[in-house]
């Protein structure tokens, strides 16, 4: 093994990507971690974290991952902040290039994450952290007692307006169609849990005097506009796995997700799909932190078969 080849690159610096390179450095592994911004990926926009083990009385998104960050580096994980282009995947090692040049890897853990599906209405950037949130589990708490608006009518959007409804005043469900996306045993617990359904409707505009006071509705079938008031809109509409990179090359389910099972193995060897952007039944903070320290051990199991017993 040449100095210049890392046993494994991450891209990605959230906290599976962080978790990863913690778990594959104490193991005597070489790790970079590729970070196009700073470590946290979405974690690092959320205003305080309070489901992650240990949070206490709550800790900052950004804070949680810088320390994360420290917590790698403290034991020999790299982190070379660029922008990855493009991975070739399938070579031996992988070549990931990126707008600061090229970095070899003999295994690659992809840790891109996924961004929300945004509804694209005007001021939506502008109001995310004043009104307009993407995770009921990561910002709910802000909005205790208030009334709030969830968009969307799938699971994600269902499972919020559950979730919510325990904190929330009054908590309504916007839909586009006059049927649950979700699976329809969901009407039951929605109804016993008091939230209204607006169906067939649309959000056309969010209302703000620099917070959002309410958004316009649309009526899909007559286009009839109404005003509803909120103090917070949660938008649940699907989300975005960030897997250009691998694109065409491991396999994904139909959403686009990478397909991974609990090992984290991708459909190519040696590269491995933590956090978000993997198929999974809950994206959070802590599974993508498990999802780090499961895929360290098959980089492990990898790199020995590689090599013939001699990582
Ligand atoms: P999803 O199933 O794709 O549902 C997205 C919802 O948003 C649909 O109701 C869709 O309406 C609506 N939508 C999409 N674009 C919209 C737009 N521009 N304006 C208004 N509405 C829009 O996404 P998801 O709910 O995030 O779930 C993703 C996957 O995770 C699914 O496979 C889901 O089953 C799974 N999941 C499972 C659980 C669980 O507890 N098992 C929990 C959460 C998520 P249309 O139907 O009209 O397109």
């Amino acid at each position: 093994m040449t100095d210049s080849i890392y046993d494994v690159i991450i891209i990605g610096g959230g906290p599976g990507g962080y978790t990863a390179a913690l778990y594959c450095v104490r193991s005597g592994l070489s790790a970079l971690v590729i970070e196009k911004l700073s470590a946290g990926g979405q974690m690092a926009e959320t205003e305080q974290v309070d489901n992650y083990p240990g949070a206490g009385e709550g800790i900052g998104g950004f804070e949680l991952a810088e320390r994360m960050r420290e917590g790698a580096e403290r034991f020999g994980a790299r982190t070379l902040y660029a922008q990855a282009q493009k991975a070739d995947l399938r070579a031996n090692p992988k070549r990931i290039t990126t707008d600061q040049g090229e970095r070899l890897g003999r295994s690659v853990v992809l840790a891109m994450g996924a961004y929300p599906r945004m509804l694209g209405l005007a001021g939506e950037q502008e109001l995310r952290g004043k009104g307009i949130a993407y995770c009921a589990a990561c910002d709910g708490m802000a909005y205790r007692g208030k009334t709030v608006a969830v968009a969307g009518g799938g699971n994600s959007a269902v499972a919020d307006a559950l979730m919510l409804a325990k904190l929330c005043a009054k908590v309504y469900l916007i839909h586009r169609r006059d049927t649950l996306t979700a699976s329809k045993v969901y009407l039951k617990a929605l109804r016993e849990n008091g939230i209204e359904i607006l169906w067939n409707s649309r959000v056309t505009r969010l209302l703000h005097d620099g917070r959002l006071t309410g958004v316009e509705l649309a009526e899909v079938n007559t286009d009839r506009r109404s005003k509803l008031a909120c103090d917070g809109l949660f938008v649940a509409i699907g989300r975005i796995p960030d897997t250009g990179l691998a694109a065409g090359q491991a396999a994904t389910d139909p959403s686009g997700y990478l397909v991974a099972d609990e090992t984290t193995r991708t459909s190519i060897p040696g590269v491995f799909a933590v956090g978000d952007l993997r198929t999974k039944p809950m994206r959070q903070i802590v599974t993508a932190a498990a999802d780090g320290a499961v895929a360290s051990r098959f980089v492990e199991e990898y790199l020995v078969e590689l090599f013939n017993g001699q990582p």
